[in-house]
């Protein structure tokens, strides 16, 4: 190869590169292969004018020139980018004396734009962890790059009036400490994190989140029973219908028909035990769902003891309740289901009886508006799965930036 054809080459390299930072008041002047890296060197072009590094404003005249600094970039094949450049200072008519604006980066970032979103996008599928694996960086780097696409996805994002919400908890290193997250039911979009279960913490999901005049729009309010939401809900939004959740409400009824089982088990000889081992998920599981053999399984245990077979039987009619589509006879069943429930000498349906009748209004709107955070369980096991993948969540922060960035489908940082 000749001299000549050698720097044609180099020239070509320099084009492309420039043409894919869409520099237009900056040119690539040399790009450089080191063992590591490419390393792009960039200049001013001419005298072509240099906006504001605050306000994007066109300025006039350039201060000084700093001392060179270097952003990673997305990788040519194999070899990772750096870009070097001596930013100027200039004085902005507007905002004074100021680093000029880099069409390739933000001010602090230490990557561009274009890594930061592809790392960004990444980590929405991967742990951090594999994401700073994937892309030759560091766990502190990542975190750093989701937080900032998050902080801006959280200011950019579109918030169109919202009518229907479920908030839900979601534990943290094994339900030692709780979140408490709210979902878009319609939408099915996360709407925000808050860092505790209290109503203290909740608050500022009605306050600052929501606002008083977003408040208003709110139709229906999904939620435990046992939350501590409900005053709040009253203070902030009274005008719309608290609906205790559905898949809450069923567990509450299968907690107790285990506490059942389980004080049965207590009371039986070994011999009598025998046929009802392993039968928690037998009596949990939707009859329709058992094979042929659970279901002989099942009727033994139905033939031998009475409290369990009770429990199962109190627990399948209770389901009927939510078939209904008129209000008044869902009540009806509701209302039977209680008596008989009272009746059945069972200590943990009576519990359980107990507290549906303090929350009578919060169930019965169910048969009208028929939702459920069942809508967002996906999410759900989500945010499961990004806890569980990660051992770097030590702190509440980086697990609801997590939790955002990977539910909440906020918009990016765009690439100029
Ligand atoms: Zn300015």
């Amino acid at each position: 190869m000749t001299v000549r054809e050698r720097k044609r080459i180099e020239v070509l390299v320099e084009t492309f590169v420039r043409k894919q930072l869409g520099l237009k008041s900056h040119t690539v002047t040399k790009v450089e292969e080191t063992e590591r890296y490419m390393i792009v060197h960039i200049d001013r072009l001419g005298r072509r004018l240099l906006r504001c590094g605050v306000c994007r404003q066109r300025c006039r005249k350039v201060h000084s020139v700093r001392k060179q600094r270097e952003w990673r970039d997305l990788s040519m094949r194999k070899m990772p980018l750096k870009l070097r450049y001596r930013p100027r200072r200039v004085e902005c008519p507007r905002c004074g004396l100021r680093v000029e604006d880099f069409p390739w980066a933000d001010p602090w970032a230490r990557v561009t734009t274009a890594l930061s979103n592809a790392v960004a996008r990444l980590a929405r599928e991967l742990s951090w962890q594999g994401t700073a694996r994937q892309y030759g960086l560091n766990w502190k780097s990542v975190a750093t790059i989701v937080k900032r696409a998050v902080a801006y996805g959280l200011a950019h994002r579109v918030r169109p009036p919202v009518h229907v919400i479920g908030i839900d908890e979601v534990s943290r290193r094994k339900g030692q400490v709780y979140l408490t997250v709210v979902y878009d039911l319609e939408r099915r979009v996360l709407l925000w994190v808050g860092d505790d279960r209290t109503e203290e913490a909740v608050k500022p999901f009605f306050t600052k989140e929501m606002g008083a005049r977003r408040c208003h729009t709110l139709r229906v309010i999904c939620m435990d029973m046992w939350a501590a939401y409900a005053n709040l809900v009253k203070e902030h939004a009274p005008q719309a219908q608290i609906l205790f959740d559905r898949f809450h409400i069923v567990k509450h009824l299968n907690e107790a028909v285990e506490e059942v089982r389980r004080s049965e088990m207590r009371r039986l000889s070994q011999k009598e035990k025998v046929p009802f081992k392993r039968s928690r998920w037998l009596l949990l599981k939707n009859p329709w769902n058992l094979s042929n053999d659970q279901k002989e399984r099942l009727s033994t245990l139905v033939q031998w003891n009475l409290p369990i077979v009770r429990a199962y039987y109190l627990k399948e009619a209770f389901q009927l309740f939510w078939l209904y589509r008129q209000p008044k006879r869902a009540g009806d069943h509701l209302e039977k289901w209680m008596r008989s429930a009272m009746r059945s000498r069972l200590e943990p349906f009576q519990k359980f009886v107990r507290m549906l009748r303090g929350h009578l209004d919060g169930i019965l709107s169910w048969t009208k508006h028929r939702v459920s955070n069942g809508a967002v369980e996906g999410m759900n096991n989500k945010i499961k799965s990004i806890s569980h993948r990660s051992f770097g969540f030590r702190t509440a922060e980086n697990f609801i930036a997590a939790i955002y960035h990977c539910c909440a489908r906020l918009p990016l940082p765009a690439e100029r």
